[in-house]
């Protein structure tokens, strides 16, 4: 479901753009109908009010809680129930031990995904389908019935580019009814035009995301091995396109490196991202790998991990390594738990 066709919905029953507005503020703060001063029955249409326990049902079923998997860390992987059947994940990340982090949630944005990075579990299955934007909204209600969730991270399943107008729809919502501050909404890509275009194009009166850039290499020819079918943008034009980004938002662009042992942690690769991050408005997130069965992949040494992180940080490149949230939890997406991560100092 959209959030237009609930939006519709309301309209249909009498709902003016304020009572839209308290229902959809309500739902995705996971907040009862009845919460505040002034219980909502007073205001709204009758024909509103009698449909409203439909309606909360019916937004309840958009995404229910299949499992749920704690890590030893604090983190909480999610398995979400879609109404169809099909299964997504969130990962509640912890909090403890971070300095600046707010309770911060990942999101799923597809089911599957079609970019096919070599390393990953989700990209091999392929796309199966869109999530609504609604779809997306409620991971983060479900989550909010048993959590605090200040930031929201669209890092799960899929590729947001891949499915830009229901990522978009979700963050105005987030951004205004769900009081996400904007920066706290992070739009994760493996770097698409279509994505620079509509994020530039928004107005300093709209939500504009933080951005996070998949760069995972410096080199042009590697990349399109390792994300064989994401856009062939090279490193330097994902930069630039990045850096106008965070020039116009004021807020960093994170680059995010899944770190593979042997393959993109050499001394030509530190180089590669000295000549490129030097002087942009960029931090580095290093994410080791989590090895996954049945892929040749693997995490690098914790010391060489933190040594690359220390030389990138010598050389002017604002650098964090970051821990994979919920390691020791068995999950369906590889690079759902490698980048649902939490700070560590370089
Ligand atoms: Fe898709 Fe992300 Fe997996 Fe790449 S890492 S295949 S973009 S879900």
């Amino acid at each position: 479901m959209q959030i237009e066709t609930l939006r519709r919905r309301l309209r249909a029953l009498g709902a003016n753009p304020r009572h839209q507005y308290r229902v959809l503020r309500l739902w995705s703060q996971a907040k009862p109908q009845d919460d505040g001063p002034r219980p909502i029955e007073n205001f709204l249409p009758a024909s509103l009010r009698a449909a409203l326990p439909d309606i909360a049902r019916d937004l309840a079923a958009l995404a229910t809680l299949d499992a749920e998997h704690p890590g030893e860390d604090g983190s909480r992987r999610l398995v979400v129930a879609l109404a169809d059947g099909q299964l997504v994940e969130s990962v509640l990340m912890p909090t403890a031990g971070s300095r600046q982090r707010a309770p911060t949630l990942c999101v799923s944005t597809q089911v599957g995904c079609a970019v096919g990075c070599v390393f990953c579990m989700t990209g091999r299955a392929g796309l199966i389908r869109q999530l609504g934007s609604a779809e997306i909204v409620a991971q983060v209600a479900l989550a909010r019935a048993s959590a605090t969730v200040r930031r929201v991270v669209f890092m799960g399943m899929g590729e947001p580019a891949h499915n830009l107008d229901n990522v978009l729809e979700a963050i105005d919502l987030l951004g205004t009814a769900g009081d996400i501050g904007h920066k706290n909404l992070v739009f994760s890509t493996v770097g698409d035009p279509r994505v620079f275009e509509a994020l530039q194009s928004r107005g300093a009166d709209q939500v504009r995301p933080a951005l996070a850039l998949s760069l995972h290499t410096t080199r042009a020819d590697l990349r399109a091995q390792l994300l064989p079918r994401a856009p062939r943008l090279t490193p330097e034009e994902l930069v630039d396109a990045g850096e106008r980004y965070a020039r116009l938002t004021a807020y960093p662009i994170q680059y995010q490196w899944t770190l593979l042992d042997g393959i993109n942690d050499s001394d030509e690769e530190i180089e590669g991202l000295v000549r490129l991050l030097q002087g942009k408005y960029a931090i580095l997130n290093l994410i080791p790998y989590n090895a996954v069965d049945d892929l040749p992949y693997r995490r690098p040494a914790q010391e060489a991990a933190v040594a690359m992180a220390r030389r990138l940080h010598q050389r002017g490149i604002l650098t964090k390594l970051r821990q994979s949230a919920g390691q020791d939890v068995d999950g369906g997406c590889g690079q759902l738990r490698a980048r649902a991560v939490q700070a560590q100092p370089p």
